[in-house]
């Protein structure tokens, strides 16, 4: 499985660095944005390193979207947002930060400022916390 180095979410993947995991699957890994934008911001990532869309495989891109409907499910059934943004930027000219590919989960609430990007970095056990409670609603 190709790895980059000095990628964070590779090193995330290879439990090199931590994060708040809420589950995983033969080919992604879930847990939560260490610089959310809202309340249960969560990020499924490829478990083998592709930058971008571009050089993502179609079956990685797959198994993103498919593991994406059923945290989407879970934070609906966890937080009741008003809405929820699934987002994924390739290339930093759209906004891409981190150069392995991956999804965005934000749950939205009416009224909220539409940002992509957080400021704030959250505390590992708020976000230990969230990830718990998206685990515990997965249901398929
Ligand atoms: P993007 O800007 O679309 O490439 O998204 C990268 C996301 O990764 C941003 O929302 C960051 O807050 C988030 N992020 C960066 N480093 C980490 C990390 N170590 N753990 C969890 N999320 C991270
Ligand atoms: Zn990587």
């Amino acid at each position: 499985m190709h790895r980059k180095d000095d990628c964070i979410f590779c090193k995330i993947v290879a439990g090199e660095a931590p994060s708040a995991q809420v589950t995983e699957d033969e080919r992604t890994l879930v847990f939560m944005d260490l610089f959310p934008v809202s309340e249960g911001h969560t990020l499924v990532v490829t478990k083998e390193h592709f930058e971008n869309v571009f050089e993502a495989t179609p079956e990685a891109i797959a198994a993103v979207g498919a593991m994406s409907k059923r945290i989407a499910d879970a934070l609906k059934a966890e937080w009741e947002p008003d809405g929820l943004s699934v987002y994924q930027a390739n290339g930093a000219a759209a906004g891409q930060t981190v150069f392995h590919y991956h999804m965005h989960l934000m749950p939205r609430d009416a009224g909220s400022a539409l940002t992509l990007q957080g400021r704030t970095q959250a505390a590992s056990d708020v976000l230990a916390d969230q990830a718990a409670r998206i685990a515990a609603r997965l249901v398929h």
